[in-house]
C-alpha cells in the first residue's frame, strides 16, 4: 500500500503551551482514520497541521511525499491535494451553493467556468443536493449546508478528505443525512481523517481509530481492539463517558 500522509516526530505549542508532541503517523492512501479523544487534547490543531492552517513548530509532514515546510509552493500543491471540512460549515455566505463549489476550483486550479461546473453539479448530486444548486447558504438546514461543504472540498479532486467534528454543530436529526454521505465517500475509496465523537460511523468505516489525549497519540488500533479492548486507562475513561 502507497503512503500519502507521513508525520514524524511532530510537535507544536502555543507559546508554553505543548499542543502537540512527538506524532508519528503514517497514512496509506485509501484509509480512514477516526481520530478521538478529549477536547483539548490537541485533535484539531493535528488535522489543521496537515494542512498547514496550524504550521507545526518540530518534526517533518509529508503529504504525498511533498514536504509540508512553509515553502508556499509546497503549501499550495498540499492544499489542493486535502480537502477541509469543518465543525461549522465555513460556506461563503455571499455566494450561491454553485458558487461556493466553483470559486477554488476556478481560481486554484484554473479551471473553466464550464469545466468547473460540471464537475460541481456531479458532486452536488453526490450528495443528493444537487437541486439547490441556485440557493445561499443561508436558505439550507445544517445539514444541507454541510453536505455543500463536502461537495465543494471535493470539487478541488483532493487526495485526502480532513473533517473536523462534522456532525458536532448538527441538529440530531440533520447527523445521519451528513454521515450517509460520508460513508459513501469512504466506500468510493477517498483516504480520510475525521475527528468525530460518531463511534457508530467509526465503527463501520474506520480502517484504525487514533486516540489522543494531552497533545499525544495514545492509542492506535482497529475500532473493534480500540471499542472492545482498549490498552489504556485514559482510553477506557474517554469510552466510558461516551456511553
Ligand atoms: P481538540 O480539537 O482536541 O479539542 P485543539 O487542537 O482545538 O483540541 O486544542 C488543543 C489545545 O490547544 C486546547 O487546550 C486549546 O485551548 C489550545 N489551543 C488551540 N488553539 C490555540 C491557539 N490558537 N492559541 C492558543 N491555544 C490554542
Ligand atoms: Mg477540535
Amino acid at each position: 500500500m502507497s503512503e500519502i500522509i507521513r508525520l514524524a516526530n511532530v510537535g507544536k505549542n502555543y507559546g508554553d503551551f505543548r499542543v502537540l508532541q512527538n506524532i508519528n503517523l503514517s497514512i496509506a492512501k485509501g484509509e480512514k482514520i477516526v481520530i478521538c479523544g478529549p477536547s483539548g487534547s490537541g485533535k484539531s490543531t493535528l488535522i489543521r497541521c496537515i494542512n498547514h492552517l496550524s504550521p507545526h513548530d518540530v518534526g517533518t509532514i509529508h503529504v504525498n511525499n511533498v514536504e509540508l515546510d512553509g515553502k508556499n509552493k509546497n503549501v499550495g500543491a498540499i492544499r489542493c491535494e486535502v480537502g477541509m471540512v469543518f465543525q461549522n460549515f465555513n460556506l461563503f455566505p455571499h455566494l450561491t451553493v454553485l458558487e461556493n463549489c466553483l470559486l477554488a476550483p476556478m481560481k486554484v486550479r484554473g479551471k473553466s467556468r464550464a469545466q468547473a461546473e460540471e464537475t460541481a453539479m456531479r458532486l452536488l448530486g453526490r450528495v443528493h443536493i444537487a437541486e439547490q444548486a441556485h440557493k445561499m447558504p443561508s436558505q439550507l438546514s445544517g445539514g444541507q449546508q454541510q453536505r455543500v461543504a463536502i461537495a465543494r472540498a471535493l470539487c478541488m479532486e483532493p487526495e485526502v478528505m480532513l473533517f473536523d467534528e462534522p456532525t458536532s454543530a448538527l441538529d440530531p436529526e440533520m447527523v445521519g443525512e451528513v454521515l450517509d454521505v460520508m460513508v459513501e465517500l469512504a466506500r468510493g475509496g477517498m483516504t480520510m481523517l475525521c475527528v468525530t465523537h460518531e463511534m457508530g460511523f467509526a465503527r463501520k468505516v474506520a480502517d484504525r481509530i487514533i486516540f489522543m489525549d494531552a497533545g499525544q497519540v495514545v492509542e492506535i488500533a482497529t475500532p473493534d481492539e480500540f471499542f472492545d479492548a482498549p490498552k489504556t486507562d485514559r482510553a477506557r475513561n474517554f469510552l466510558s463517558q461516551l456511553m
